[in-house]
């Protein structure tokens, strides 16, 4: 897969990406009535992903924009991975993102006992047979797009044996594998969905909602369509790798469906990001295998996982919006996704002190206990938001790197006999330092000079570097995640072996001495967005105390997305 060209939303004049046109088009034609639903169909296996997102924003997007419904349906077909837990965060996530189903919420296996009847009836017509074949003999058989299938040697069973047999499956009296309930459509078809695809086969685990009732569930082919025409689903859009089922998803639905109404699907392209996977199935390895902390680890690709890196709505949405939708695969690029929330956070987010690899800091010649209140702009972007106040005393915490004894020549941090200012303080000169036995430098000293606080006519001076501060006896200690991408290669995906080997062996680093300053330490609520001046954007963690603050860094300050974009 190529990396596309990112491109503005692909829409048309009036404003509408192609599905969008179409669902108007149909509207305009006076299809259906007029009516337009549609639904988002998760199979509760696992938690939502940004891929998933994009889907819904689409389904429920569409329907809010041309006063349709949407429905929630989950896709339980499969009681073998499916579970309740899932169900939630399905819930939970999609609310977060500011849709809701209203009354509409629907279970495909409320549909077992239709399906059921439709196979019963189908079978009785000689359009359906129970193949005693192994999954292998099945596959083998199937043919290739150039080479015809074969037929199964149960394909002619007499009606009567097949009923027989299908309703035995359901009770329980076969093994799982050794039966299928086929369509008997064409072996020889150019579309290979078509080669007598499989209806039901045997699961005898029980099922998360309908217990012990059935042994036999249906196949997607069988289940989808069939349950977007019992709620009545307009517009059943999905991604393109069901553009080939399209054919047999019309041909089951014709086997309920009269003259006036038939849903219609449309694809369109799924979304694929750098540096991260987005299959289900690789998802939960990561989790089960402990190789990330959970489905919301911070660094997955989950809906959850974004929220706790400090990923908004906001962000999400403009980001899908961005990438639109087409018919081409794509592999979209993480930079703009991280573009969107810098955007976003850059408007929102309280500035605050602090400083994450703390060196001390003393000003030899400031009073030794007094304290000055410096007043802090809350963010300058957006001067209504105000300001807070910040303690400066004669120890303060800098960092570490703005420090060099044997700078290069273009370093404008400290140095020493080097002037900076203090941001919002006051300008000082560095004086010496101090080093333990082993060399490493444990305090800084300098001078501040008394005319050049922050406000004053003195504090014009030109001096280049402005350095971040947090006082040392009102600093509060806390935990800092920082994060990087999850995967060391652009397209996991597209690599040979085992994926797990391509984990990014970084992607979490753990800093557990920052300090930051007190007014921020009084008022930290999980979710919270702060910018840190001049290190980046953070959230606090859901694992953050009052005794024990943590963050997460969500993303740094430096835009390299808007710089390739100038280039
Ligand atoms: P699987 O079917 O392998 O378990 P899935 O990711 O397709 O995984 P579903 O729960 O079936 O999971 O997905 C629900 C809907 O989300 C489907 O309509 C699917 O097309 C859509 N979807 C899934 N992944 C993406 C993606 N990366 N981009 C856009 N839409 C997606
Ligand atoms: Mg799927």
């Amino acid at each position: 897969m190529e990396i596309k060209e990112q491109e503005e939303t692909l829409v048309n004049e009036s404003g509408l990406n192609f599905v969008e046109q179409e669902i108007k088009n149909d509207l305009a034609a006076g299809k259906n009535g007029g009516r337009l639903s549609t639904r988002f169909p998760p199979e509760p296996n696992g938690y939502l992903h940004i891929g998933h997102a994009k889907a819904f924003l689409m389904d429920f997007g569409a329907a809010e924009k041309f006063g349709g419904t949407c429905n929630l349906r989950f896709d339980d077909t499969n009681p073998q991975k499916e579970d309740m837990e899932y169900v939630n965060a399905i819930k939970e996530d999609i609310h977060w993102l500011g849709y809701d189903w209203g009354d509409r919420l629907y279970y495909a296996s409320d549909y077992f006992p239709q399906l059921y009847d439709l196979a019963i009836r189908m079978i009785k017509e000689g359009k359906a047979y129970v193949d005693e074949q192994s999954s292998e003999e099945i596959a083998r058989q199937k043919g290739t797009p150039t080479k015809a299938g074969e037929n199964s040697p149960y394909r002619d069973r007499p009606i009567e044996e097949n009923l027989d047999l299908f309703e035995r499956m359901n009770k329980g009296e076969f093994e799982e594998g050794s039966m299928v309930l086929r369509a008997k459509i064409d072996m020889a078809s150019d579309n290979m969905h078509f080669r007598d695809p499989i209806m039901y086969r045997i699961i005898k685990i029980p099922h998360w909602r309908t217990g012990e009732t059935w042994k036999v569930y249906p196949m997607y082919d069988f289940a989808h369509g069939q349950s977007d025409y019992f709620e009545g689903v307009t517009h059943s859009i999905c991604t393109l790798e069901f553009v080939p089922h399209r054919p047999l998803y019309e041909w089951f639905v014709k086997e309920l469906a009269d003259e006036t109404y038939c849903p219609r699907q449309i694809e369109f392209n799924r979304l694929n990001l750098t540096y991260t996977v987005m299959s289900k199935r690789k998802l939960l390895q990561l989790v089960r295998e402990g190789l990330v902390n959970g489905w919301d680890d911070p660094r997955m690709p989950t809906l959850r996982g974004l929220r706790r890196r400090g990923y908004t709505p906001t962000s999400i949405k403009d980001f899908i919006s961005r990438i639109g939708y087409t018919r081409f695969e794509a592999l979209n690029h993480i930079e703009l996704l991280e573009h969107s929330l810098r955007e976003d956070l850059n408007k929102t987010a309280t500035r605050v002190s602090v400083v994450q690899n703390p060196v001390k800091l003393i000003l030899d010649n400031y009073p030794e206990g007094q304290t000055e209140i410096m007043t802090m702009d809350n963010n300058p972007e957006n001067l209504s938001e105000g300001t807070h106040e910040m303690p400066f005393t004669r120890e303060l915490w800098i960092e570490r790197e703005d420090f060099m004894e044997n700078p290069p020549k273009k370093f404008f941090r400290l140095s020493p006999e080097k002037e900076v200012r203090l941001k919002g303080a006051y300008i000082i000169k560095c004086t010496g330092v101090e080093k333990d036995a082993e060399g490493n430098i444990t305090a800084i000293h300098a001078t501040y000079d008394p005319e050049s606080r922050s406000g004053l006519p003195g504090a014009d001076r030109k001096v280049k570097g402005t350095l971040h501060w947090v006082s040392v006896p009102t600093a509060v200690e806390a935990e800092i995640r920082d994060y990087d991408r999850l995967f060391a290669v652009e397209n996991p995906s597209a690599e040979e072996g085992d994926f797990r080997d391509l984990l990014n062996p970084d992607s979490l680093k753990i800093r557990k001495n920052a300090k930051i300053e007190p007014w921020l330490a009084e008022r930290l609520k999980a979710g919270d967005h702060y910018q840190f001046q001049r290190l980046g954007y953070y959230v606090v963690d859901t694992d953050s105390t009052p005794e024990h603050p943590v963050f997460n860094k969500s993303i740094g300050l430096k835009d390299t997305w808007a710089k390739e974009m100038k280039k």
